[in-house]
């Protein structure tokens, strides 16, 4: 469907801050460059931001694309030690940020519980969320 008009390009802040071209990113799926495509950078320098796709004339679905290249990629072991840690904060403790000394003595401040209510304050959610994380092989990823 991309027909490489550079639209996608032209308003990606991303873009506008690193060496990132998605139209060439796009580009190199379509030619199926994968060795190209999961060992770089590049392909985790996308924020997610879907301004691409508001305006892509042919309704590519590149963030969708971009996602399923980085499953791909992490599949393949291509992952940055920041990314896992992120991850692995997930399956250890259902956030990605850990909840530290200095934001609990701020909640306290403003007189609510030290953690806040999801899984940090409920053991059998979090049991399920690690279950959840087991099945899908998440653990395996990021172990
Ligand atoms: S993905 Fe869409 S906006 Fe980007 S180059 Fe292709 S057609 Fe143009
Ligand atoms: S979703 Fe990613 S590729 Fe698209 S404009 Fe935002 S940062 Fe750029």
């Amino acid at each position: 469907m991309c027909f490489q008009c550079g639209t996608c390009t032209a308003g990606c802040p991303s873009g506008r801050r690193t060496s990132y071209r998605v139209r060439k990113l796009m580009r190199l799926a379509q030619l199926g460059q994968k060795d190209e495509i999961v060992g770089s950078e590049e392909l985790w320098e996308c924020s997610t931001c879907y301004t691409c796709v508001e305006r892509c004339p042919r309704a590519v679905p590149i963030v969708d694309i971009i996602v399923a290249l980085r499953n791909i990629a992490v599949s393949e072991k291509h992952i940055y030690d920041n990314h896992k840690k992120t991850a692995q904060n997930l399956y250890k403790l259902g956030h990605t940020v850990p909840n530290n000394d200095k934001i609990k003595a701020l909640r306290k401040d403003l007189g609510l519980p030290e953690n806040p209510p999801t899984v940090m304050a409920n053991k059998k959610a979090m049991d399920e969320v690690v279950t959840l994380l087991k099945a899908s092989g998440f653990d395996k990823i990021v172990e």
